[in-house]
């Protein structure tokens, strides 16, 4: 029988207010332990907590942004739980009445786009952390009360695949709208996993795990394609799946159970009664869409139409806004209608060097003039397209000019037919194999000496002359 996977995520977004949701403490991160605190993040007796209103209008940019419907009437409840990393004994969240409900994500899929629908998002506080030493464990509290959006879709996603794309357009969207950096590894974003399988056309969900522990995206991949293989044995076998939660363990590329379904939490949801209801007013939204920047969908649709780009390329290009707008500037200075040039230096060796530097398009100290002025003298034929990328990386390294790199160390291309005639006589003597399987009609054979002649003359040669001047020396002896 086939299986088709069922997943829900939810995501902990930490947003990069500058104080934290309910007190007045910095939200800064990397501080001395247990500085940024208050009687209220403490949770001491007496102590009452009041609405960042910042995290309010965070909450409604991004539930804009991701097209839900704003609720007018929002409310906070407390989760209660005990942890040592959680002073107050419970974590002020919201339960049956969050600030936005129902909206999507489009993803890319081999099938082509898909929505995947967005359930909710609320606004909930962070705990502490803990820290485990050998003789005991330390709490940090600077973190506790830190504000978080919560944001929960329907069970759309059907393969570790989609809940990759789903992550990063998500991220995508996020880092645009500037509430939070989302950086992973720091732990400003945080996923959780729901899976169950249920056979192809079926419609009843089957038995769900829930996925904890995973620290990256590719982690979420990772543990959804192994959860993925195991449900599938016991229900290949006729076992059932129990209702747990399990830990990702990346180093052993397995999942845990970690607690039952009899195990779980009550968390005992009631309003918290220090709180009261908050009211969105129309202006507030109309504001918190007034602050929001043109989004990486709009962005991609907008460089198709006006520069042409494919929708794979534009993909590529506006994942990052700081990227998007180095891209953009590249396409103004560049003259031409067809942009195709810069399109390929963008995202082939432009984007190869930022990857493998591990930083943005814009970090690498090229301005969009000197990366135009490079694509310039590949499209003048001045210096071939392998030169143009070591040139490339002495631009990054060296901080000098494409045109100062050509003629300090004389790259330009020799199209010169006398210049050359010398190096193809000498590769034509070189390589008699080559010439007899040329004249006995392999026309391929001339690749392989236009490839010697290159290599002669370091990459310089223009490959387009070569290859005349070649197929004409053959034919004429
Ligand atoms: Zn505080």
């Amino acid at each position: 029988m086939e299986y088709e996977a069922v997943i829900g995520l939810e995501v902990h977004v930490q947003l990069n207010t500058s104080t934290k949701a309910f007190c007045s403490c910095r939200a800064e991160f990397g501080m001395e332990p247990n500085t940024n605190v208050c009687p209220v993040c403490l949770g001491l007796p007496g102590a009452l907590p009041v609405l960042n209103r910042d995290v309010l209008s965070c909450a409604v940019k991004v539930g804009l942004a991701l097209g839900c419907s704003i609720q007018k009437r929002t409310k906070f409840d407390r989760k209660n739980y005990f942890y040592p990393d959680l002073p107050k004994g419970y974590q002020i969240s919201q339960f049956d009445m969050p600030a936005a409900l129902g909206g999507e994500v489009r993803i890319d899929t081999p099938g082509g786009d898909k929505a995947i629908r967005v359930k909710r998002v609320h606004m909930e506080e962070d705990a502490g952390k803990l820290m485990h030493e050998d003789d005991g464990s330390l709490v940090d509290l600077n973190r506790a009360g830190v504000p978080l959006l919560e944001i929960v879709t329907e069970p759309d996603i059907n393969s570790p695949e989609e809940a990759y794309a789903y992550l990063t357009k998500l991220k995508s969207i996020v880092k645009y709208l500037g509430v939070s950096d989302c950086d992973m590894e720091k732990g400003s974003l945080r996923c959780d996993a729901n899976i169950s399988l249920r056979p192809k056309g079926e419609s009843r969900l089957g038995t769900k795990a829930e996925l904890k522990n995973m620290n990256s995206f590719k982690a979420v991949k990772d543990a959804l394609s192994c959860e993925i293989s195991r449900q599938t044995e016991i229900l290949k076998e006729g076992g059932s799946v129990a209702q747990e939660t399990r830990l990702w363990d990346a180093r052993q590329s397995m999942t845990f159970s970690m607690r039952s379904k009899e195990e779980a939490h009550d968390y005992r949801y009631f309003p918290d009664p220090d709180l009261t209801i908050f009211l969105i007013g129309d202006n507030e939204i109309e504001l918190a869409r007034a602050a929001i920047p043109e989004l990486p969908q709009q962005k991609a649709e907008r460089f198709i139409g006006e520069f042409g780009v494919s929708s794979y390329e534009a993909g590529i290009l506006t994942a990052e806004k700081s990227d998007a707008d180095f891209a953009e500037e590249c396409f103004r200075v560049f003259d031409a209608a067809d942009k195709k040039p810069v399109v390929n230096f963008l995202i082939g060796p432009l984007l190869a060097e930022a990857n493998s530097r591990g930083c943005g398009l814009r970090g690498l100290g090229i301005t969009p003039p000197g990366l135009i002025e490079l694509v310039l003298l590949v499209q003048k034929n001045i210096i071939s397209n392998l030169v143009s990328k070591s040139v490339l990386k002495e631009m990054i390294d060296g901080k000098t000019t494409a045109e100062e790199i050509v003629k300090t160390r004389n790259l330009a291309q020799i199209s010169d037919t006398s210049a050359l005639d010398g190096i193809i006589t000498r590769v034509l003597a070189e390589n008699d194999k080559s010439v007899q399987d040329f004249r006995a009609g392999k026309s391929n054979a001339v690749m392989f000496l236009v490839g010697q002649v290159m290599r002669m003359s370091c990459g310089k040669a223009n490959p387009k002359v070569v290859k005349e001047l070649l197929e004409r020396r053959l034919s004429d002896a």
